[in-house]
C-alpha cells in the first residue's frame, strides 16, 4: 500500500459516516494524530504537482478542524461541514490521482530489416533453440510446439510471486507461501488409526523445519524426491489436525519445484508458469523459452503502421515479449496474472489487428468482384408490402433497406440477418427473392432440414404465389418423376423460387440463372457450402439468416468477413413467454399444468438434454422418459418420441406428425428443430435445465410462443439453496430478448462453450481472449478498416510488412481461409 492509498483508507470512512448527517460531527470523530502521520508521509512521496497541491489543502483544512480557539457551535457546526464537504472532494479527486509511477512509455520500435526474413527465422525448427536437442523437442511437439515462433508466443499461464521467498520460522498457519528448502526423510506411513498410508517428508532451511503431507499419488511423488535436494514450495500453511503429534507447521500436496543448481533465478522475482509436456520438469520448461525469448525475441514482426502503434499506445512485439516471459521486478502481478498488463495488451491487439485486417480483405475482395445489380423499382417486391396481411416492423424495414442497398450494388451481397425466433426474417427473404426476381434471376433458399425446407416453402407459397411467384420445394423426399419434372423447370427458369435442403446444390441441380442464395441457420452450413452455392450462378447474391443471436464481440471476430443486420424488435402484439423455473421436486406439479394446456387442446414439448455428450445416454434417457411419462403422468395424451439416433426421415415422421396433432406431447432431445412452427404447441417443459447453456434454452424456448396463444416455458432444474444455477435460470425468467440472454450466455461461458466447439470456427488465439478483449478488438477492427480504407489492397510500400505478416499468421495459426 502507498502512504497515499494509506491515508486514504484511513479518511474516507469518517468523512463519509459524518457527510451523511453532519449533525454527528465532533471533532473527535477524526482520528487526526495517525491522519497527519500519513499526511506527511504522503506529502514526501508525492510525484506530482496536484497531488501535492491537494495534500496542502487537506492539510489545512484538518488543521482548522482540529485545534484552534473553540468558535460558537452553530459557526463551528457550518464551517465543518463546509470543511468535510470539501475534504470528500478532494479525497475523491486524490483517488483519481496519477499512479505514484507513471507508466515509462515505451517506443515501438519497428522490424529493422525486411519483416520476411524475420518471419523466416521464426519458422526455424524448436531444437535450433539453446537447450532444446531432439528429445525436448519431440516432446514440445506434443503440445504442437515445433517452431522458435509457437515457444515465442507460448505464453505463460500464471505467474507466481516469488520476489519475497521466506524462510520456514517466518511462515503463519493459513496462509499462503513459497519457501526454498531441502527435502530430507521422505518416507510412507500409515495415518488414521492405521488405515490410511500417506507420504509424509521434512523440508528445513537454516530457520527451521516443516512437515510436507501427500494423500494421493504417493509411488509418483516418492520417486521425485533425492535425500536433501533443494525444492521450491508453494501452498498454503496449516496446523496439523488433531492431538499435535508434531508441533510443526506442514504443507499438504505442496506445489514442487525442484531447484537443480541452475534456477537461482527463479527465486526473488515474478516467476512465469507455463503449460508444458509431460517429462519436461517446470524449471526446464522455463530455461527453455527464456533462451528463445533471449536468441529470438528481437525477431518478433513489429510491423503495425507506426502511427496505429502509436495510437493505441502499444510497445513492439519484442518488448512485449521479452516482458510477459520475464516480468522485471516493478511488474504488477495482478494485471500479468488477469492478461491485461501493456505487454499482454500490446501481443493481444497484434494478434487482433491481423485477424482484422484478414477479415476485412476478404469482405473487400469479396465486394470487389463482380456482381449483380439488381433494380429497386421492383413491382412484385412492391405488391409484396402491398398484400402482406401485416405491416413490416421498424426493424424490418431498416434491415429491409440495407439488403437493397447490397442489392443494387455492382458486387455479390453477403449480408447475415440475425433475428430472434419469431422476428419475422423469412419475409424479409421473400422480399430480398421477390427483387431478383424482378429483375429475371432465379432465388433459392436452403434450409438445414427438410421439415424446415418444407415450411418456408409453404410461407413462400403462401405470401409469394398471390403475387405471381412461382415456388418450388426441392429436397431428399422429392424424388422420381416429381424430381424430373422440378430440375427441368429450374434449368428451364421456369420456377422464381426454389426452397429446399442441399439438395439444391447437388450436380443434377441446375440454374438457369441463380441471383440470389438465401441460406437458413448458417451457421449449420459451412463456407463449403455457401462456395458451392455462389457456383450455381455468376456471383449471385447471399444472404444468410440466423436465429441465432451472437453478441458483437464474437460477431466481428465469426463474421468479420459479412455484413450484419439485426432484426432486434418483434412483431406488434406477441406475447412472451412466460417462463419459470421450476425444482426439480416440484416436478409434478408442472406435469399437471402441462397437462391443464393439454385438456384446453394445446400441444406440448417436453425437451431431454443430452446430459453428457454420449448420444447413448441421450437416447437412453429420452426414451425411457418417454416410458415413464406414458405409463403414469400423461397417460390419457398421445405422446410421440423424437432424439437424435432416429434416421432423418423417421424424425420428420414424428415431427410431422405433431404439427398435424397426432401428437399432442413430443418428448424429445435438443434434435427439435430450430424455427420450427407449430402454433398450436404452447407449453414447453425443459428437464434439468441446469446443463443448457441460457442462449440454448432460449433458442427451445422458441418453438412456443408462436400461434394467438399465451405459452408457457417450465424450467426444471436440480439446485440448492443460493446455488449459481437458480440464478442463472432467473435471466430466463427475466427477459425474451435473444440479444441480451446471448450476452449473458457469452458471459457466464466463454466463447468456446457459447458457440460449441463442434461448430464454433473461431479463430484459435494465441493470447486473444474474446470476453476480455472486446475493446481490443473494436480498436483493432477500425484500425484495420481504416487502414484498408486507404490502401485496399495493400500495396503501398507501407503495407508490405504488414501483408507479410498478414500471410503468415492465416496461414499458420487463424486458418479460415486463403487470403485472395
Ligand atoms: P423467423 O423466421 O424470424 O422465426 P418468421 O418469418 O417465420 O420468423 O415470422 C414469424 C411469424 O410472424 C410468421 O407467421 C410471419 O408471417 C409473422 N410476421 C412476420 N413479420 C410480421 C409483421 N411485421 N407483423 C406481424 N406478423 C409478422
Ligand atoms: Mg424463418
Amino acid at each position: 500500500m502507498t502512504p497515499l492509498e494509506d491515508l486514504l483508507r484511513t479518511l474516507t470512512p469518517p468523512l463519509e459516516y459524518l457527510a451523511t448527517a453532519p449533525s454527528r460531527l465532533a471533532r473527535s470523530a477524526l482520528p487526526f494524530r495517525a491522519l497527519r502521520e500519513k499526511l506527511e508521509r504522503s506529502v514526501a512521496q508525492a510525484v506530482d504537482a496536484r497531488t501535492l497541491a491537494t495534500l496542502a489543502e487537506v492539510r489545512g483544512l484538518l488543521d482548522g478542524l482540529d485545534g484552534g480557539p473553540a468558535p460558537t457551535l452553530a459557526a463551528a457546526e457550518s464551517a465543518a461541514t463546509l470543511a468535510l464537504q470539501r475534504l470528500l472532494e478532494l479525497v475523491t479527486d486524490l483517488k483519481r490521482a496519477p499512479e505514484p509511477v507513471a507508466p515509462r512509455p515505451v517506443p515501438y520500435r519497428s522490424a529493422a530489416g525486411p519483416v520476411q526474413a524475420q518471419i523466416d527465422a521464426l519458422k526455424t525448427p524448436v531444437q535450433f533453440v539453446k537447450g532444446v536437442g531432439p528429445k525436448r523437442a519431440e516432446q514440445l511437439a506434443t503440445l504442437g510446439l515445433t517452431t522458435v515462433d509457437d515457444l515465442l508466443f507460448h505464453l505463460p499461464f500464471r505467474y507466481e510471486d516469488r520476489r519475497e521467498v521466506r524462510t520456514i520460522s517466518m511462515l503463519r498457519a493459513g496462509e499462503q507461501a513459497t519457501i526454498e528448502a531441502e527435502i530430507h526423510g521422505v518416507q510412507e506411513r500409515f495415518a488414521g488409526g492405521g488405515r490410511r498410508r500417506v507420504l509424509e517428508a521434512t523440508a528445513s532451511d537454516a530457520s527451521g523445519t516443516l512437515t510436507l503431507l501427500w494423500y494421493h499419488q504417493l509411488t509418483y511423488f516418492r520417486s521425485r524426491f533425492r535425500e536433501g535436494q533443494r525444492v521450491l514450495l508453494h501452498g498454503k500453511v496449516e496446523v496439523p489436525k488433531g492431538a499435535a503429534r508434531s508441533l510443526r507447521l506442514r504443507i499438504v500436496h505442496p506445489e514442487i519445484e525442484i531447484l537443480d543448481g541452475q534456477d537461482d533465478a527463479d527465486t526473488g522475482r515474478i516467476v512465469p508458469i507455463y503449460t508444458k509436456p509431460a517429462g519436461i520438469p517446470i524449471g526446464a520448461m522455463r530455461r527453455l523459452v527464456h533462451s528463445a525469448v533471449e536468441q529470438h525475441a528481437v525477431r518478433a514482426p513489429s510491423a503495425l503502421p507506426p502511427e496505429v502503434a502509436a495510437r493505441r499506445g502499444v510497445m513492439d512485439l519484442a518488448e512485449a515479449l521479452r516482458t510477459v516471459h520475464q516480468p522485471p521486478p516493478e511488474a504488477d502481478v495482478e494485471a500479468l496474472n488477469a492478461g491485461t498488463s501493456p505487454a499482454h495488451k500490446a501481443i493481444v491487439y497484434d494478434e487482433l489487428f491481423y485477424l482484422q485486417l484478414g477479415l476485412a480483405l476478404r469482405k473487400h475482395n469479396v465486394v470487389e468482384e463482380p456482381g449483380i445489380a439488381f433494380p429497386l423499382a421492383a413491382p412484385h417486391a412492391a405488391r409484396l408490402a402491398a398484400t402482406l396481411p401485416f405491416a413490416f416492423t421498424g426493424a424490418q424495414r431498416r434491415v429491409i433497406a440495407e439488403i437493397e442497398r447490397d442489392m443494387a450494388a455492382p458486387h455479390p451481397m453477403h449480408r447475415l440477418v440475425q433475428g430472434d425466433v419469431g422476428s419475422g426474417k423469412t419475409v424479409v427473404a421473400l422480399h430480398a427473392a421477390a427483387i431478383a426476381i424482378d429483375a429475371g434471376y432465379q432465388a433459392a433458399l436452403m434450409a438445414p432440414t427438410e421439415l424446415l425446407a418444407e415450411q418456408h416453402c409453404a410461407t413462400m407459397r403462401r405470401f409469394g404465389q398471390p403475387i405471381g411467384l412461382r415456388v418450388a420445394l426441392l429436397t431428399g423426399s422429392v424424388q422420381g418423376k416429381l424430381r424430373g419434372r422440378t430440375e427441368r423447370a429450374i434449368a428451364r427458369g421456369d420456377i422464381d423460387l426454389v426452397v429446399g435442403t442441399h439438395a439444391l446444390i447437388q450436380e443434377s441441380v441446375a440454374f438457369k440463372r441463380l441471383g440470389l442464395g438465401i441460406i437458413d441457420e448458417q451457421h449449420r452450413f459451412g463456407v463449403l457450402q455457401r462456395q458451392t452455392l455462389k457456383r450455381h450462378g455468376t456471383n449471385p447474391d447471399i444472404l444468410l439468416m440466423t436465429a441465432t443471436p451472437i453478441p458483437r464481440t464474437l460477431a466481428l471476430t465469426l463474421y468479420g468477413d459479412l455484413d450484419v443486420s439485426a432484426i432486434d424488435e418483434l412483431p406488434p402484439g406477441r406475447r412472451p413467454i412466460v417462463t419459470r423455473v421450476f425444482n426439480q421436486r416440484q416436478r409434478e406439479r408442472v406435469l399437471e399444468l402441462l397437462a391443464h394446456e393439454l385438456d384446453q387442446g394445446r400441444q406440448a414439448y417436453v425437451v431431454y438434454p443430452l446430459v453428457s455428450e454420449s448420444e447413448k445416454i441421450d437416447l437412453l434417457d429420452a426414451t425411457r422418459m418417454a416410458r415413464e411419462l406414458a405409463a403414469g403422468p400423461l397417460a390419457k395424451y398421445r405422446l410421440g418420441l423424437m432424439h437424435g439416433q432416429m434416421p432423418a426421415d423417421e424424425k420428420d415422421d414424428v415431427m410431422r406428425r405433431f404439427r398435424d396433432g397426432d401428437h399432442q406431447v413430443l418428448v424429445c432431445t435438443t434434435v427439435v428443430e430450430v424455427g420450427i412452427d407449430v402454433p398450436n404447441a404452447t407449453v414447453m417443459v425443459i428437464e434439468h435445465a441446469e446443463h443448457f447453456g441460457l442462449a440454448q434454452l432460449h433458442q427451445l424456448r422458441g418453438r412456443v410462443g408462436r400461434g394467438e396463444h399465451r405459452s408457457l416455458c417450465f424450467l426444471l432444474a436440480s439446485y440448492a439453496q443460493g446455488d449459481q444455477a437458480r440464478e442463472r435460470l432467473r435471466v430466463m425468467e427475466e427477459t425474451n430478448d435473444g440479444f441480451r440472454i446471448a450476452e449473458k450466455d457469452l458471459e457466464l461461458r466463454g466463447p468456446g462453450e457459447f458457440l460449441g466447439t463442434r461448430q464454433s470456427g473461431l479463430p484459435d488465439f494465441r493470447a486473444a481472449n474474446l470476453l476480455r478483449d472486446g475493446a481490443l478488438l473494436r480498436d483493432a477492427q477500425e484500425d484495420a478498416a481504416a487502414w484498408l480504407a486507404v490502401d485496399p489492397g495493400l500495396v503501398s510500400p507501407a503495407s508490405l510488412p504488414l501483408r507479410a505478416v498478414l500471410e503468415a499468421r492465416w496461414a499458420g495459426r487463424l486458418e479460415l481461409a486463403r487470403i485472395g
